[in-house]
């Protein structure tokens, strides 16, 4: 007869070390020490907050459900088999991580979200324009060209955006059937704008950085 091995479903009946604890007296913890037959792991005896090392501790409210600690990857991992105070975190996680890791893949191998594709690559980059701005504000136009290399920023900008308009659009596949298949496709393309925008903000970054290290202590220009 096989029993459910949860480690927490049976009250504690048998009389030990800790059973006069008065959280014995809340919490039902699992007494089976015995295998049943067949079985092939048999899930540990629980412990209480008082009986686990220190560095186990993390929330001095949860008071029991503890695995003892096995010092072994294959218990840790067969720990996943039954009940304790960690099994739903662990789980929680592992659900959250495969959806993370399947919802790029959906988004990218559908068609239909191209366009949001697209527009996210733009968005993200277009957010840099917060950090520009806010130069711009306080340190007005020369100052900041100079040394955040807008011109550079705006070429690499440009050419990022033209970029993702051309993957957004499929240009020009969709004016010349069968001519791009193999080179000039959209996507290729989209790659070698991409790879242009990090060769201009790199170039860019370059010479703001010489200019700032050629002019000492710009911050303090104003
Ligand atoms: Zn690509």
């Amino acid at each position: 007869m096989s029993q459910r091995r949860t480690g927490l479903d049976s009250p504690s009946t048998q009389g030990d070390d800790y059973t006069s604890d008065k959280h014995a007296a809340m919490l039902s913890h699992s007494r089976e020490e015995t295998a049943d037959r067949g079985d092939w792991f048999r899930a540990p005896r629980l412990l209480y907050s008082h009986q686990i090392p220190q560095w186990q501790h993390d929330n001095e409210y949860i008071l029991g459900g503890y695995r003892p600690t096995s010092e072994s990857t294959w218990l840790s991992v067969a720990s996943l088999s039954y009940l304790h105070n960690q099994t739903i975190n662990a789980y929680s996680h592992l659900i959250g991580a495969l959806i993370f890791v399947s919802l790029p893949y959906y988004f990218y191998d559908s068609p239909k979200f191209r366009h949001w594709r697209a527009c996210f690559y733009a968005g993200f980059g277009l957010s840099s324009i917060i950090f520009v701005v806010h130069g711009l504000v306080l340190h007005g136009w020369e100052l900041q060209r100079s040394r955040m290399s807008l011109v550079w920023m705006g070429w690499m900008a440009t050419s990022n955006l033209v970029g993702a308009a051309i993957y957004a659009t499929r240009v020009p596949e969709r004016w010349a059937p069968y001519r791009f298949d193999l080179c000039g496709a959209s996507h290729q393309l989209f790659h070698i704008f991409i790879i242009a925008a990090a060769v201009i903000h790199f170039d860019g970054l370059v010479v703001a950085f010489r200019i700032i290290r050629s002019n000492p202590g710009p911050c303090h220009a104003f």
